[in-house]
């Protein structure tokens, strides 16, 4: 097809729908037609309540604000998810948005911890975390970067439905047509196979020139009307299942995600303003869904205020998330489990790149190209960031924790990992989400330590040493003082 792109039409009105909608709407508003298609009656998968930190970068270009944000989706704010037992059972660490300390001119921050700890002082690379300082004492308060402190930053916890619903609005005035009905069939050009219009079930037709597939895991366009594979790697993800319930507001809303480790995978807890968001993400070679459901239920604090939600998922992604003139969004575009909370980080990713590659004057087959080049790319650092939880795992209590500390890894993580264990250097890809604190802090929290101090932290007089480590403290220690308690902060914003 070659003819310009003159209608957008979204189908899906879950998290990826309405921010596809908003983000294309603010830009492209005046240029092109918006129509997104969503049927109430299917709704929404109804889960996804916790951000990183990108969420405020997509905030501001939508040009929404923060307090009334946090007001309208019943947010708190998020330092870091606190993994419990993912190293050996009774571990325990942040994964922190921050960073650590101050990198020096030619050396990261955490290799001068190693020194000091390969020389016997008794050092943790949180000691110079401000984000896990503030996290362990329930505080929080937004801090502008100084140059003697560690850099501060937070996502959010909030309401999937409410952000929806949020964005639903600013797109909507923005000039976004939005219909309620059923997508019961896809019209294909016989030439081209582009889609040229979907069939509701009201009995109307809406043609269009580009069609944004966020239709969920149903994934109607890419791979029911054009077939597109998809590629599974849960050969190195084994769970497959979740089941979502909330329950009453915790005592202590603390500032950052709970992921706790069982033999069958993993329980999150989030803290929202006014209700809790619980979740069990399991193997079903390991635990039945009966018995699932009542290990949640058994480790939730306070009573539960909805019914067990369900879930099915196969963690992987789409061979061509943009295929002729269709880009999936979300997870019709593929699912990574939400140990880090990234799915709504890769829906902003996606659009951000579509707007970037935005067929105005046809669609071009070397960007499609590119924009499913840079799609694989971005998925496949975070999936080894998760998979390396997993597999650095030194529990015993079942086969899901035996197979992945034994399983074979991708390549880029394999290098990763032996390239941290023989010298402590941690890698970012140029347009990875997770930097290198990231990586630190979780092979650092699951157990991994390098062999060798980097020669330019070796190089370092003892006593300048010293005397850097206990400046970091004291200039964080100033600021944490000053900080109030979380759930104070979110008092004030009213
Ligand atoms: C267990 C679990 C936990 C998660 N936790 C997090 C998290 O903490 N953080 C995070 O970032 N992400 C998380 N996610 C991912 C997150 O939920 C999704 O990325 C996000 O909600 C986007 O979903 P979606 O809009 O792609 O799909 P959905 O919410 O499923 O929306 C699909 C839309 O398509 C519409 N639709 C489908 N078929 C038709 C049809 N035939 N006609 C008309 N309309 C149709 C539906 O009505 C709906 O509006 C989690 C996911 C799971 C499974």
């Amino acid at each position: 097809m070659n003819r310009p792109v003159e209608k957008v039409v979204i189908l899906g009105g879950g998290t990826a729908g309405w921010i596809a909608a908003a983000m294309i709407a603010r830009e492209l508003g005046r240029g092109v037609d918006i129509t997104l298609i969503e049927s109430k009656r299917l709704g929404t998968i109804g889960v996804g309540e916790a951000t990183v930190p990108t969420i405020k970068t997509l905030n501001a270009g939508l040009g929404l604000d923060e307090k009334a944000f946090i007001k309208a989706v019943n947010a708190t704010f998020k330092l870091g998810i606190r993994f419990e037992g993912w190293g050996a059972p009774d571990s325990d660490y942040i994964h922190t948005f921050g960073t650590l300390g101050q990198d020096q001119p030619f050396c990261p921050f955490h290799h001068y911890v190693f020194r000091a700890r390969a020389e016997g002082r008794d050092v943790s690379l949180w000691d110079y975390s401000l984000n896990f300082q503030a996290a362990t004492r329930n505080r929080f308060a937004p801090m502008k970067p100084h140059p003697d402190l560690p850099r501060f930053d937070y996502a959010y916890h909030f309401d999937a439905g409410a952000y929806a619903a949020h964005l639903e609005k600013d797109a909507v005035r923005r000039g976004v047509r939005h219909i309620d009905a059923l997508v019961e069939d896809v019209t294909l050009n016989p030439e081209s196979g582009f889609v040229e219009e979907l069939v509701l079930d009201n009995g109307t037709t809406v043609p269009g020139d580009l069609f944004v597939d966020c239709s969920g895991f149903r994934a109607l366009l890419i791979e029911k009307a054009l077939d597109v594979g998809y590629v599974d790697w849960d050969h190195w993800l084994p769970c497959d299942r979740a089941i979502a319930v909330q329950s009453e507001k915790l005592r202590t809303l603390h500032p950052y995600t709970r992921s706790i480790a069982r033999p069958c995978g993993w329980q999150w807890r989030i803290p929202l303003q006014t209700r809790t968001g619980n979740g069990l993400v399991y193997s079903s070679r390991e635990i039945d869904d009966d018995d699932a459901e009542r290990l949640l239920l058994e480790n939730i604090e306070g009573a539960p205020t909805t019914e067990p939600n369900r879930l099915r998922f196969r963690v992987g992604v789409r061979e061509r998330p943009w295929c002729r003139n269709v880009v999936a969004i979300g997870l019709a575009g593929g699912f990574l489990e939400p140990l880090e909370s990234t799915s709504i980080h890769l829906i902003h990713t996606g659009v951000m790149r579509l707007l970037w590659c935005f067929p105005h004057q046809g669609v071009s087959p070397h960007e499609i190209d590119e924009y499913n080049r840079q799609v694989r790319d971005e998925w496949a650092w975070v999936r080894d960031f998760i998979i390396a939880h997993y597999h650095l795992n030194r529990r015993d209590d079942s086969e899901l924790w035996r197979h992945c500390a034994a399983m074979d890894l991708p390549d880029s993580l394999r290098h990763r990992i032996a390239l941290y264990r023989d010298t402590g250097k941690a890698l970012k890809a140029c347009e990875e989400l997770f930097g290198i604190p990231s990586w630190v802090q979780m092979f650092e929290g699951q157990g991994l330590s390098p062999r060798q101090v980097h020669p330019v932290a070796a190089a370092l007089p003892a006593e300048e040493l010293d005397a850097m480590l206990a400046r970091i403290r004291h200039h964080i220690a100033g600021p944490l003082a000053a900080m109030p308690e979380h759930e104070a902060f979110l008092g004030m914003l009213g």
